[in-house]
């Protein structure tokens, strides 16, 4: 390891300060930082009486001489960083120069640390911030620090600590985190002399065994995906394994413990359907970002980063957690083909989120087309069943039975595609039927081309190239004040959907031009349907975006309705167009577009079986 210095000013003032030391959580944390940053092979951790009257970190790492021994407890002074460009490209757990002078500041500490080529060890007493001894002693290469009576001198912060449990139970924490982050690493747990934890060096999952017993890894799948710019490893929870609190969550960004809203959410999303209201998922997900793409220096704590693309990390993350989900229920991903044929299909979804941030890191054009072979996945959420009278409980049991009765019943992964022609009934111009493998599919037409739809018009949103539809004689429509007003704030967006329009005065549209979707003679019509429908949805959901609300009201009123009849090649492009949107089981509200019937189901029916 390089020398301490002492940051210059310039520097440190860029590095977001703040109180570290807050209880002996915070002490274990920075502590076993720095021994991880040391280059330790074995860390054991002591506490007593719940780090309140002594934590000692003891490591076998890379040590420090004397005169750095004396330096390490100064304001500022690091070996970790020198410049302001270290300070964008961090791969050490400290940088801050923070740690030890404030931990040294409010407790009476102890240290011990030989490097490998001295033969004694200096031995420094600080108390309070002043420096007392400084020595020369025999110890072991490696570091050991004392920390003692925790806010001895400022009594009003000693007070503030909780319970003797609650304090252990933090530190405990802290001190798993990096068990988990560091399997390489053999940790040890000693607490009033009583040994919590020893994990020896071992591999990622045997450590997960190790921390949460064969049991817990058994409700696990794997997690693994990378790319240019982001690689993802780890495990989730199978859905039906989901707990009523969100204890077991980890994420883990380059090996540093994070906590972040955004990530947890978008894990959340990818199981959608899968889990009960109230219920969570438990997982440990290490990812790894080129530092640079990362910001570690936002709060003190460290526990907050930045990323600089929240939103392909939020997708990515989705897109990987879902794949995993759907590998492990074995659901291909089923599209049909022009020629009636059934096929499994790559997702549009991981693919696209790859894709875009590959895109992100501009090299490797050619990567892109490694890409597609990408595998299979699936909305694992609803296939919703026929009611067969045997209500299921809880929406993890029902994820279960899908994913049993889907596991039977689409070729599995091996036969990579199944050549059973496929013929499709329209029944009371509203519903499509078709022969599946083990069964029947019926299909609701509004809503699979509401769903369609809705994806569409989600894209020319985020796009910026219309298709048009220029009308023969414009077309003017009287609306009202209020109405007015939401044409003129959603202009931008009606423009990108293909809706060319000017306003005049108070009360009037004319209309010149129509996406392509809208019907002939119904423009005028639907124009006022679409601002209706989108009064409606920001009323009953308010948190929705301007956008997906537009989106869903454009496709619920333009899709094709219950009644319309369609021609065998109208059903054919309206299924092929089905299994290539991102979601062709649940309609934008929610409601589900496919049903299948089985083959069991039908003979359970006629008394069969
Ligand atoms: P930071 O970790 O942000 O650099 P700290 O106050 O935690 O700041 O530590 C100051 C310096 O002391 C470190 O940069 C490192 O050089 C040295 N140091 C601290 N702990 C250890 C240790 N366990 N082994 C070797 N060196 C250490
Ligand atoms: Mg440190």
């Amino acid at each position: 390891m390089a020398w301490i210095k002492i940051l210059p000013e310039e520097i440190a003032s860029k590095i977001a300060a703040g109180e570290v030391i807050q209880r002996p959580e915070s002490v274990v944390k920075e502590l076993i930082e720095n021994s991880i940053d040391a280059g330790a092979k074995n860390v054991t951790v002591i506490l007593k009486d719940a780090g309140k009257t002594l934590i000692q970190v003891i490591d076998d790492g890379c040590g420090m001489d004397e005169k750095d021994a004396v330096l390490a407890f100064e304001r500022h002074a690091t070996s970790k960083i020198q410049t302001y460009e270290d300070l964008e490209n961090i791969r050490t757990l400290g940088f801050r120069g923070e740690a030890l002078a404030s931990i040294s500041a409010v407790s009476q500490v102890e240290m011990k640390t030989k490097t490998p080529d001295s033969e004694l060890a200096t031995l420094v007493k600080i108390e309070g911030g002043k420096l007392i001894e400084v020595s020369k002693t025999s110890a072991p290469t490696g570091t050991s620090i004392a920390v003692k009576n925790l806010f001895f001198n400022t009594p009003a912060r000693r007070n503030f600590l909780r319970s003797k449990y609650t304090e252990f139970k933090h530190a405990y924490e802290a001190f798993i985190r990096f068990a988990l982050a560091y399997p390489e690493i053999s940790f040890e747990f000693i607490s009033d002399d009583e040994q919590i934890a020893k994990f020896e060096q071992t591999d990622f999952e045997t450590r997960i065994k190790q921390v949460f017993g064969e049991k817990f890894f058994e409700t696990l799948i794997p997690v693994d995906e990378k790319t240019e710019y982001i690689s993802i490893y780890g495990f989730i929870s199978k859905p039906e394994f989901s707990k009523k609190t969100k204890a077991d969550q980890f994420v883990f960004l380059n090996r540093r413990y994070i906590v972040n809203r955004s990530i947890n959410h978008a894990v959340y999303n990818a199981y959608e359907h899968l889990l009960d209201k109230g219920s969570f998922p438990s997982f440990i997900l290490m990812i790894s970002i080129d530092p640079r793409h990362v910001d570690v220096n936002v709060h003190p704590s460290k526990l907050e980063v930045k990323f600089d693309d929240e939103t392909g990390i939020y997708n990515f993350v989705r897109a990987v957690v879902k794949h995993s989900l759907s590998k492990f229920s074995l659901i291909p991903e089923l599209t049909i083909e022009p020629t009636g044929e059934v096929k499994l299909a790559p997702s549009t979804d991981l693919i696209e989120v790859k894709k875009q941030l590959i895109n992100l890191t501009e090299p490797i054009k050619e990567k892109i087309k490694k890409e597609q072979q990408f595998s299979l996945d699936i909305i694992t959420s609803s296939f919703p069943e026929v009611s067969t009278g045997l209500e299921t409980k809880s929406a993890s049991e029902k994820a279960e039975k899908i994913f049993k009765e889907i596991r039977s019943e689409i070729p599995t992964a091996e036969e990579k595609s199944l050549s059973e022609s496929i013929t499709f009934m329209q029944v009371h111009n509203k519903y499509i039927v078709a022969q599946i493998k083990t069964g029947l599919m019926i299909i609701d037409q509004h809503v699979a081309h509401e769903r369609i739809l809705y994806e569409r018009a989600l894209d020319s949103l985020n796009s910026n190239s219309p298709f048009t539809q220029q009308l023969l004689f414009p077309q003017t429509i009287e609306l009202t004040p209020a109405d007015i007003t939401i044409v003129k704030e959603l202009k931008n967006y009606l423009e990108n959907l293909g809706f060319d329009l000017r306003i005049f005065g108070k009360n009037t549209v004319i209309l010149y031009g129509v996406p392509p979707e809208v019907k002939q003679g119904a423009e005028k019509k639907i124009l006022q349907e679409i601002i209706e429908l989108y009064k409606e949805n920001s009323n009953a959901e308010p948190g929705l975006s301007e956008r997906e609300n537009l989106a869903k009201a454009f496709a619920c009123k333009t899709a094709i309705k219950a009644g319309d009849k369609l021609t065998p090649e109208e059903i054919q492009v309206l299924i092929d167009q089905l299994f290539l949107t991102r979601n062709p089981y649940v309609c934008p509200h929610g409601r589900p577009i496919i049903i299948k019937i089985s083959i069991e189901e039908l003979d359970k029916r006629f008394g069969r079986i």
